[in-house]
């Protein structure tokens, strides 16, 4: 029998964090984790900033890295189709 692949380490559910920028709402910096997979089981880590709600991916994707997401995997991963 194969042996599974390592999981990257995910944060649980609950956990506080620190994020290393501002909230872009309100500026604080303190986050919970309150998912660690995507819709498909992948890793995903989703905060909400502790102090206004606002959720959001943790880390936040860089700008090359949605560009990339939205060009090949987008239609794919949410439409079913090309
Ligand atoms: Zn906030």
């Amino acid at each position: 029998m194969p042996t599974p692949s390592p999981q990257p380490a995910t944060p649980a559910i609950g956990t506080f964090l620190n994020a290393s920028f501002p909230c872009p709402v309100c500026t604080q910096t303190e986050r919970r984790v309150v998912s660690n997979r995507g819709r498909n089981q992948q890793v995903l880590t989703t905060v909400i900033c502790t102090s206004c709600g606002l959720v959001h991916s943790h880390p936040m994707p860089t700008r090359e890295e949605l560009d990339a997401f939205y060009t090949s995997s987008y239609r794919l991963s949410y439409k079913s189709s090309f």
